[in-house]
């Protein structure tokens, strides 16, 4: 504290180098001194144990917001620099939101994190490490004085250790290896994807609004197509439809608008096959009083560009394809060989205190996986972002109590707040009949206005931070009177 005041005190006067110097040298010893009172604070013969968090989703992200980090080392490594608010994608796809909005940074933890921009390709569960390679560009190229370009290799994998780990890389998109849907489908699974999206259907309407085109090339690409008929394609239809009858509406020629058609396939036989059936007819029919074709029972064999190959329908014109049919094992997860895996899915199996069960039958100690990468051996949940974040949840109260030497011998337990869907103007449903809810007076149904209230202040609370509980809600509003931004750039 000495050194500390006898810097202060020699940098008060004028602003020079050397005080700018000292300055530096002050925040130093402050923020030394702050981690010393960190460490210390852990208690005599601890030292902090590393973990290691892999993913900045829903189970990720959610782990280190809760996480002690005066009690954890620790690092997170994920691809993206972002965690993705999933159930307002699809609104951001189509403008009633902004893409920020749906975002929220990892950094915002730093420094009292490390982070990582990486995949991790390898875990070793025997040594504890893990095998790492960056997201970053691969070069960087950059011309010095004299006009030449210097090369750096950014792309060698690195290695890094952990005590304690989390797997929460989430899943990939399904395809069933349908040719051609990699290549030229739209998925919805980050904001990145939502951008991709909103940019072709705004290109769609500019090319069918140029001068000669026939109706024919018109209709063909204002025909947006929706394969897989669960929450999440249904409501990025929804919202398309909002924004078909609203923004564009108002704002293109009449005859080209009235060309526009949205199509929903489905193999099975219904539409939100996990939601109760009169919740599920009665989207069905307001989807198709909205002019949103249902095609169920039909399957998708092929996409070319601008082409889907339908078996019960043959060749189908589109303008633009979303492709949402479930969920497909992360290669991460597909890698891990000496664990347990479910036979089905290919998750993860954990126990009922989301360790990760190895291949010999034993629950691994140091590591537990969660959200879509996982399930759970006894009961298995359903791969949302409310399973998730309720296992990270449970993780944040298990570690930070083992941090500070107590047990948590509680498993998990989910407690199903119902599934909610936007279904299109301004109508949402509600059901809490699923889940594995024991006492039945919770359950309920709600279908309309009423649900749809439901969706948006759900969503609303469940904002992260501050900033986008400011933010979502604003740009609602604003969108609502100023109509969404159709700008393309
Ligand atoms: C458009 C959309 C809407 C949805 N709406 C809802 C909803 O309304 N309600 C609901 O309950 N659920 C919803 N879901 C489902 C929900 O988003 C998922 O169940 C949830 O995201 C799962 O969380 P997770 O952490 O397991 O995976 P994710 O959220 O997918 O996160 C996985 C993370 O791991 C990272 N990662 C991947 N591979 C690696 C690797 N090798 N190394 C390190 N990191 C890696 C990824 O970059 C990502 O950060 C929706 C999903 C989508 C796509």
């Amino acid at each position: 504290m000495q050194a500390t005041s006898s810097l202060v005190r020699a940098a008060q006067p004028q602003r020079s180098v050397a005080t700018v110097l000292y300055s530096k040298q002050f925040k130093q010893l402050a923020r030394r001194q702050q981690q010393q009172r960190r460490n210390l604070s852990i208690g005599p013969g601890h030292y902090k144990q590393r973990l290691v968090i892999l993913g900045s989703g829903w189970g990720g992200y959610g782990l280190l917001r809760g996480i002690d980090k005066r009690r954890w080392d620790v690092t997170v490594i994920s691809p993206n620099t972002y965690f993705n608010f999933t159930p307002l994608l699809a609104s951001t796809a189509v403008g009633t939101l902004e893409f920020r909005t749906a975002i929220e940074p990892v950094r915002r933890y730093a420094p009292d994190i490390r982070y990582y921009q990486a995949w991790c390709d390898e875990v070793d569960f025997k040594n504890k490490v893990l095998t790492c390679m960056p997201a970053t560009r691969p070069t960087n190229s950059s011309a010095t004085h004299s006009g030449e370009y210097t090369r750096c290799d950014l792309q060698k994998p690195f290695s890094i250790s952990y005590d304690k780990l989390v797997i929460a890389v989430g899943a990939y998109s399904q395809t069933f290896n349908v040719p051609g849907v990699k290549e030229h489908a739209h998925f919805l699974k980050d904001v990145k994807d939502a951008r991709r999206i909103r940019s072709r259907i705004l290109e769609c309407f500019e090319q069918a609004s140029q001068p000669f085109l026939s109706d024919l090339e018109r209709r063909n690409l204002l025909h947006f197509c929706i394969v897989g008929g669960g929450p999440t394609g249904v409501e990025f239809a929804a919202e398309l439809h909002d924004l078909l009858h609203t923004d564009i509406a108002r704002h293109y020629d009449k005859s080209i608008v009235r060309l526009a058609k949205i199509t929903m396939y489905d193999v099975a036989p219904n539409i939100l096959g996990m939601f109760d059936a009169n919740l599920r007819k009665y989207t069905e029919k307001t989807l198709s009083r909205e002019g949103i074709k249902i095609l169920t029972s039909h399957h998708v064999d092929k996409v070319e560009p601008g082409k889907l190959h339908v078996r019960e329908q043959g060749e189908v014109p589109f303008g633009m394809l979303v492709w949402s049919t479930g969920l497909a094992p992360n290669p991460l997860v597909q890698s891990l060989t000496d664990t347990k895996k479910d036979p089905k899915t290919s998750s993860i199996i954990t126990n009922d205190h989301l360790n990760l069960i190895m291949s010999n039958g034993e629950p691994n100690p140091d590591v537990w996986t969660i959200g879509d990468a996982a399930r759970i051996d006894t009961a298995p949940l359903p791969a949302t972002a409310q399973v998730a974040s309720q296992k990270a949840k449970y993780l944040v109260r298990k570690l930070n109590k083992l941090a500070n030497d107590e047990e948590h011998k509680a498993p998990f337990e989910f407690h199903n707040q119902g599934s909610l869907a936007y279904i299109g103007n301004w109508k949402a449903i509600y059901d809490r009949s699923g889940g594995n809810e024991k006492d039945d007076r919770f359950m309920s149904k709600e279908t309309g206005r009423v649900a749809w209230l439901l969706w948006r202040s759900a969503y609303f609370t469940m904002t992260l931070s501050w900033r986008n509980k400011i933010l979502v809600p604003t740009y609602w509003f604003l969108n609502w009177i100023f109509g969404r931004d159709i700008t393309r750039f």
